[in-house]
């Protein structure tokens, strides 16, 4: 059975992070070189844990599936990265950080976690200014701040609409020194097929070379994976094509809890679905929110009207009116469902009625048309080459869209896995953002747990091996088995010679994840998802069209894989969404909620992380880690 034991220090929660950095073990600066580290992974958490290690000492192997570490899904991050710095003056503090990340995760996350979290925000940006990272700034120079969703302050720091695309630079910068300086071995298109454990403990992984085919093991001390999110699992999202469950699904067949896999964000900005044949969606990052208002017409009547010739009074300023505090800046979570809410009214408005308008004529007006070019002109000018609409003259047409996991492995304090040797940074984690992540702090997480967490917690752990005897040969026989499972698999999807592609497997999926699993979860919608997914999964495995061979490049085969675990994964979070008999955050369950539609906690029988262990061959058992509230009080969430 797997051993949930969150390694939360003592203390007055303020004090946890600096009392853990005293007790953690230290490893001797003269000894790290004798230790090896794996990070699977470059992005924001994998590149910047990968360089820190190095520039400890740390003998560093890191990979990646993309061709460059600069590929890494990160790069897409538009709008910013929180931190509490309190430029603007205006009330912040990290204990305002630390209250409206638990309070906008509707009291779900572990509250040591997150205070930690909103402490080192504030050297994440320090770091990142050092290195070069061109923040927006003011006239006079100094750090420039806009607001995200869930927050009163402005404490948002930005580069343009392009915030992930500059920070992974920095984070690439830091990572090729240490590759210059052979601290860190860069495996590029290797994409690690499952995860080593020798003795309860991981001692490495078994990984394809997604160019040449060749599977080869790799040992080492410790695994990192720091893989990200799997919103993909629903076909259409706003994630990268690339994003997958499989490091952190196969890690879960080998013994790794996985912690709240039903706790998708649907993002309130992204570019309505336009037809069958797309294959992803695209954000309209939530910065807009700052100066775009949000509104439908208020009758039916005006749904076929040019939005120009809807007047003032006939529009329903919907997120204002309902949340007169947060206003447009509401939630993703609580502003997604109200924008479902309006088009369900029959007031959607574009094709499909599935669209409300995000309006910048006000802001326009007030500011004048430079002003918002500064702030968003990337942007503008992305959502005009894919709809072909001018965004200066005619309002933005959004609607929700999958678009983060809070799920991931279960993690204790240290960031490890419930397999010793196993750590997990990123979006790939649970760790932070309970049932609803607050815009621009999955940055935060992903660059906190890499810069300045596992530096400290890696060390504890690796202090207590010896370096020379529990290094575990890649050629014995821990190694030698994983290698030819993983061989098996790939032999027997490429054997099936059936007649779908990988992509219509994939894609009904997605279809039954988003229309039984997606914004609204029902008792009927989540068990007839946990009927037709088997018959969908075992249909895969019978008459799915792998094209290609193994020993070369086959992207085909590599697809195939991921919506392999996919089929099984998202059936573990309809099982995890069916057990959560209450509404939080993301996870909306249409039998839980007010009278006037809002999500409705149930604290006594779910204030808990649901931490599901695999089975073979029978079902997953669900364990619980209590959640504990000592310094924000549990509440009814409120943006009104
Ligand atoms: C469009 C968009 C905009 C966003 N904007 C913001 C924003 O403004 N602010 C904010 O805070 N957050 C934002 N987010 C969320 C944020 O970008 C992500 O949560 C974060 O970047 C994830 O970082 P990561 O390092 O955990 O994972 P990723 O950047 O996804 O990196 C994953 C890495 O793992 C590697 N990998 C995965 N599986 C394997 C495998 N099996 N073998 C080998 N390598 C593997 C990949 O190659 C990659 O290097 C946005 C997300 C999207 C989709």
């Amino acid at each position: 059975m797997i051993s949930l034991d969150s390694r939360i220090p003592s203390g007055p929660v303020e004090q946890k992070w600096s009392k853990a950095k005293f007790d953690l073990k230290l490893v001797n600066p003269a000894n790290k070189r004798k230790y090896k580290v794996i990070v699977v992974g470059s992005g924001l958490a994998g590149g910047a844990a990968a360089a820190t290690l190095a520039e400890l000492g740390y003998d560093v192997a890191c990979f990646c599936f993309q061709d460059s570490p600069r590929r890494a899904h990160s790069i897409a991050a538009q709008g910013g990265i929180n931190a509490a710095k309190n430029y603007q003056n205006d009330g912040d503090s990290i204990h305002r950080l630390f209250y409206d990340t638990v309070k906008g995760g509707d009291f779900r996350a572990r509250e040591a976690n997150v205070h930690r979290l909103a402490e080192v925000s504030v050297d994440i940006i320090d770091q990142c200014a050092a290195m070069g990272v061109p923040f927006a700034r003011e006239y006079g120079g100094t750090l420039a701040n806009r607001s995200f969703g869930g927050a009163q302050v402005s404490r948002t720091f930005y580069a343009r609409g392009q915030t992930g695309q500059q920070l992974l630079l920095g984070v690439y910068a830091a990572l090729s020194r240490q590759i210059g300086s052979g601290k860190v071995k860069m495996f590029p298109r290797t994409e690690m097929l499952d995860v080593v454990v020798d003795n309860g403990r991981a001692v490495g992984i078994v990984a394809r070379d997604l160019v040449t085919g060749e599977i080869k093991s790799h040992s080492a001390h410790a695994v990192i994976l720091a893989t990200g999110g799997y919103g993909n699992v629903f076909y259409l999202s706003t994630n990268a094509k690339g994003c997958n469950v499989t490091a952190t699904y196969r890690a879960h067949k080998k013994g790794a809890g996985f912690a709240n896999p039903c706790f998708t964000q649907i993002h309130p900005t992204c570019i309505p679905v336009s037809g069958d044949f797309q294959s992803k969606l695209t954000l309209m990052s939530e910065s807009l929110r700052n100066d775009g208002r949000v509104w439908v017409p208020k009758t039916k009547a005006d749904i076929g009207k040019r939005p120009s010739e809807i007047a003032a009074d006939s529009r329903d300023y919907y997120l204002e009116r309902k949340y007169p505090s947060f206003g447009n800046l509401s939630p993703r979570d609580i502003a997604s469902r109200a924008a479902k809410e309006q088009c369900d009214d029959g007031r959607g408005v574009g094709p499909g009625g599935r669209g409300v308008y995000l309006d910048f004529a006000d802001a326009i007006k007030r500011d004048g048309e430079n002003t918002i070019r500064e702030k968003y002109g990337n942007l503008f000018e992305m959502y005009e080459r894919i709809t072909g609409e001018n965004p200066y003259r005619v309002p933005m047409r959004i609607y929700p869209a999958v678009h983060y996991t809070m799920g991931g492995l279960w993690v204790d304090y240290n960031l490890q896995s419930s397999i010793p040797g196993l750590f997990c940074l990123g979006e790939a984690n649970f760790s932070d953002h309970g049932a609803n992540r607050l815009g621009a702090s999955a940055l935060m997480q992903g660059l906190a747990d890499g810069y300045f967490i596992i530096n400290y917690t890696l060390g504890n752990y690796l202090a207590g091996l010896n370096a020379q005897k529990d290094l575990v040969d890649a050629k014995g026989a821990a190694f030698s088995d994983v290698e030819s499972s993983v061989k098996t698999k790939l032999d027997k999807l490429l054997g099936i010679g059936g007649k779908r592609s990988v992509d219509s497997f994939h894609k009904e999926l997605g279809n039954i994840m988003w229309e039984n699993c997606g914004m609204a979860r029902s008792k009927d919608s989540l068990e007839h998802a946990l009927q037709v997914i088997p018959k969908l999964r075992e249909q895969f495995w019978s008459d799915v069209s792998v094209l290609g061979g193994k020993d070369t490049f086959n992207q085909s085969l590599e697809k195939a894989g991921r919506v392999a675990d996919f089929l099984e994964f998202g059936e573990l979070m309809c099982k995890d969404a069916l057990v959560r008999e209450e509404s939080c955050g993301g996870h909306f369950r249409v039998e839980h909620q007010t009278p006037d539609g809002e999500a409705k906690r149930d604290d006594e029988k779910f204030c808990h992380a649901a931490v599901w262990e695999y089975v073979e061959g029978s079902e997953p058992v669900r364990h619980v880690e209590p959640l504990v509230f000592e310094n924000v009080k549990l509440a009814t969430r409120s943006y009104k």
